[in-house]
């Protein structure tokens, strides 16, 4: 469905953006990675996937707290597949504090990463997909774009901004072929959330597996995690044709998260 296409996923070497990239390279996409990581393992992973799937696949390195190496990466998508049809910002971070203890460093990355990298790759990649009058941006906010949970006052402001730069991508673009969704996933596990079992079994004493249920019983009422490949799954429904009215959501899979 999406061959000849190419997608740029931010923060694609581990947990969803990995996941999404997969679902994407799956149906034909030619897909540029980005994020952190051993490089040997980066590259293996990056050529496998292009294996597995029969697809052009490319890495760039750019820190998305860096407008200047956002830039470079937008050139070198430009340079090795002629633009970008598909953009996952999906690059983030968390920090977990409270508001007067939060270091101010770190609210500072926070919103640079979490928020201000999707302004900077949207500006970027918008001329070219009107040009072609396709294009799919597909922003990972998170349940805390909806609502609130303490202490994570960075990120919560971080995400519920990146919802509202959906509805504003979305509205702009509304007369063309291009869309902007957003993704607001409930507990996903991944590096970034098992940190947060980590912190809780030191602080409560617990096992691996009772943190984990313990965070689950808190917020999900499923009790279940959702899952990278049905996110992935999600992203590649907004790139199809069934998806090009979808304008300005924020589509939660968050086993009933905000339902409550
Ligand atoms: P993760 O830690 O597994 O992956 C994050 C990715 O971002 C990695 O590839 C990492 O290298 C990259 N990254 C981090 N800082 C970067 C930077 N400065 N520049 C470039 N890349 C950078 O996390 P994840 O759980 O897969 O999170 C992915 C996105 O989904 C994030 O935006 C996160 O806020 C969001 N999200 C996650 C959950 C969850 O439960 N895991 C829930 C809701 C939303």
């Amino acid at each position: 469905m999406l061959s000849g296409k190419t997608a740029l996923v931010t923060g694609s070497t581990s947990g969803i953006g990995l996941g999404i990239a997969r679902a994407l390279a799956e149906q034909g996409a030619n897909i540029v990675f980005n994020g952190f990581g051993d490089a040997q393992q980066i590259e293996k992973l990056y050529t496998d996937i292009g294996q597995e799937f029969g697809v052009q696949t490319a890495y760039h390195n750019a820190d998305m707290s860096r407008p200047e190496q956002i830039e470079a990466m937008m050139r070198f998508a430009f340079d090795k597949f002629g633009g970008v049809d598909i953009l996952v910002n999906n690059a983030g971070i968390q920090h977990v504090a409270a508001i007067e203890e939060f270091p101010v460093e770190k609210w500072d990355a926070i919103i640079a990463i979490n928020l201000t990298s999707a302004f900077h790759t949207t500006r970027l990649a918008l001329p070219g997909m009107k040009q072609k009058n396709w294009g799919r941006i597909i922003n990972l906010a998170s349940v805390h774009g909806l609502v609130g949970s303490a202490q994570k006052s960075a990120y919560v402001a971080a995400k519920h901004g990146l919802v509202g730069f959906t509805k504003v991508t979305a509205l702009e673009t509304a007369q063309t072929g291009v869309t902007c969704n957003a993704i607001c996933p409930g507990w996903v596990l991944t590096p970034l959330v098992q940190k947060q079992v980590d912190d809780r079994a030191a602080r409560e004493n617990l096992s691996n597996d009772e943190a984990r249920r313990a965070l689950l019983a808190e917020k999900q009422p499923s009790g279940e995690f959702v899952t990278p490949d049905e996110l992935g799954a999600l992203a590649v429904f907004f790139c199809s044709p069934a998806g090009s009215q979808v304008r300005g959501v924020a589509w939660n899979m968050d086993g009933g998260w905000a339902a409550q």
